[in-house]
This record gives structure tokens, C-alpha cells and sequence, in this order.
């Protein structure tokens, strides 16, 4: 579709960053453009409003950037999932597994109920490891989750298929 082409357009393809074999996707030349940014926003908004959303999460650091605007758009509150150590309240806290290591992240207990339906909003997904400890947070906070929206899947990397238990049936809506 259109959309997809223009979006497309405004991704950079930077080889070997941040290290050496990673093709890296670039958003800012998006974020840079107004017709793309708000785009993309508007088809986020729609993906919130069919799937009775009732707040969005978006995950740190780019998924403040794109989630932030989806949530004044589609009239909804805005939750961040952190890296561990930079909420200052009461938080849940949730350990995930990466190539080398394992990382944390949180979200204020308070700001998710169990009456919410929550859309993570993300750049990219890639091995759907922060993305599905995202889910796992959300869970444990009580809450539901309505979708999972991103702008862009790294098919070859399987995050789909890794987190098909953890949604519940809920939609992976890759633009
Ligand atoms: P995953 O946990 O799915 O392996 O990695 C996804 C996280 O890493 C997302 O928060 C995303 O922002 C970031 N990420 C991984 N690869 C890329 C990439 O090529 N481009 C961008 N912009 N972010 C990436």
C-alpha cells in the first residue's frame, strides 16, 4: 500500500551498527518527516482504537517517541517501560535474556489497573525479547494486552513465533 512504500522511504539502513554484521533501521529520518511521522501515528491510532485499547505502553527509547503521539491521538493515557533504575516509584520489574547477558525493565505499579487494555507500541521488533517481557510486565501488573503494535518485524529473527504464548491470542500488528 502507500502507506507501507512511504514508510519505507524514511528507513535507513545503516550496515554494521552498532556492531559489525547488524544491518541497523535507522527511523529518524522518518521522525524527521511530517507526513510519515504522522502517518505512522494515525495508523498506530487505528490499531488502538480497534483493539479497545485503553492505554498505551511504549517501550524506552523509541517507543516513547512513537508511542507518546498514538496516546493524544487515540485519547489515551501514556505508560513508559523503562530499563530498570530510572522510575522513581514503587515498580514491577521484569529479567529477560539477551545474546550476551540479560537486561531489566520496569513500569509503575500504580499506572496499570486491572481494568486496562494495554497497546505496546515499538520500533522494531527483532527477537521479540523485550517485547515479551513487555507483555510478561503487563500481566503481572494485572492488566491485559490488547496488541502489540510496531512499525517494522525482523522476520529472520523470530520474535512472532517467540511470542505467541505470551499474547494470549492478542494481535502483532507490524506496519
Ligand atoms: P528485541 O528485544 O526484539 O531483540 O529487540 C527489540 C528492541 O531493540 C526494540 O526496542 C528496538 O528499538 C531495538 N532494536 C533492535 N534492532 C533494531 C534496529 O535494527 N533498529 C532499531 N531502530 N531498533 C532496533
Amino acid at each position: 500500500t502507500d502507506i507501507t512504500t512511504l514508510l519505507l522511504s524514511r528507513i535507513r539502513d545503516v550496515a554494521d551498527y552498532p556492531e559489525p554484521g547488524v544491518m541497523f533501521k535507522d527511523i529518524t529520518p522518518l521522525l524527521a518527516d511530517p507526513v510519515a511521522f504522522t502517518a505512522l501515528t494515525d495508523a498506530f491510532a487505528e490499531v488502538a482504537e480497534r483493539t479497545g485499547a485503553t492505554k498505551v505502553v511504549g517501550l524506552e527509547a523509541r517507543g516513547f517517541i512513537l508511542g507518546a503521539p498514538v496516546a493524544v491521538r487515540a485519547g489515551l493515557g501514556f505508560v513508559p517501560v523503562r530499563k530498570a533504575g530510572k522510575l522513581p516509584g514503587a515498580t514491577l520489574a521484569q529479567a529477560y535474556d539477551l545474546e550476551y547477558g540479560s537486561a531489566e525493565i520496569e513500569v509503575h505499579a500504580e499506572d496499570l489497573t486491572a481494568d486496562d487494555r494495554v497497546l505496546i507500541v515499538d520500533d522494531v521488533l527483532a527477537t521479540g525479547g523485550t517485547a515479551e517481557a513487555s507483555i510478561q510486565l503487563i500481566h503481572r501488573a494485572g492488566a491485559e494486552v490488547a496488541g502489540v503494535a510496531v512499525l517494522m518485524e525482523l522476520g529472520f529473527l523470530e520474535g512472532r513465533p517467540r511470542l505467541e504464548a505470551a499474547l494470549r491470542g492478542a494481535p502483532l500488528e507490524a506496519l
